[in-house]
């Protein structure tokens, strides 16, 4: 069993990544982003909660993303293990995730942190909301304020992996072939 955090700014090819890894390793992909917009597609109460932060770029209240994760891995059957995209995005979120995991005998294997800078993401976003149909990638004061975001608060979840030697870093610019092979170095290795 492996469980994989992916880590990065918005547009760093989480999701993009996160495809090929399923992919190869059979892994569950957790992405809290999707999980949002599918409540704010359904209509849920907590997709109605969720829009006004995600409108603004804001993040969702820990509890609540917490408690979204616990309802999902609760309900998930038999799984080869996860990969977490998008999640966790504050130290709160990464210690109930520590607490969930290894209260399941199950614990985070390795974080892989993708790095792309700045001028890159925005151009990425922009680029991205053309097709993607995501208000919160077209408006580039909105994509400002979530890379804003997350070097404040999200930042911090690397630090906390570190501490536990589980962070590696890995550059998110290059073809999508040569990142993912990066990347299942470091998942080979702890194979
Ligand atoms: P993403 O698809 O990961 O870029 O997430 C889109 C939006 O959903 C974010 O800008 C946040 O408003 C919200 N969101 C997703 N994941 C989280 C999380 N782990 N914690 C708080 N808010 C989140």
């Amino acid at each position: 069993m492996i469980n994989i955090v992916l880590f990065g700014p918005p547009g760093a090819g989480k999701g993009t990544q996160s495809e090929g890894i399923i992919a190869k390793y059979k892994l569950s992909h957790l992405s809290t982003g999707d999980l949002f917009r599918k409540h704010l597609k359904e209509g849920t109460p907590l997709g109605k909660l969720a829009q006004q932060y995600m409108d603004a770029g804001n993040l969702v209240p820990d509890q609540v993303v917490i408690d979204m994760v616990d309802d999902r891995i609760k309900s998930d059957r038999k799984v080869n293990g996860y990969i977490f995209d998008g999640f966790p995005r504050t130290v709160a979120q990464a210690e109930a995730l520590d607490k969930l995991m290894n209260g399941k005998n199950n614990p985070i294997s390795c974080m892989i942190a993708l790095e792309v800078n700045q001028d890159e993401l925005v151009k990425r976003l922009l680029n991205r909301g053309k097709t993607s149909g995501r208000t919160d990638d077209q408006d580039e004061a909105k994509i400002q304020n979530r890379i804003t975001v997350y070097q404040k608060e999200t930042i911090p979840v690397a630090d906390y992996y570190k501490k536990q030697g589980k962070y590696n870093a890995i550059p998110g610019v290059g073809t999508i072939e040569e990142i993912f092979a990066n990347i299942s170095r470091v998942i080979d290795a702890r194979l």
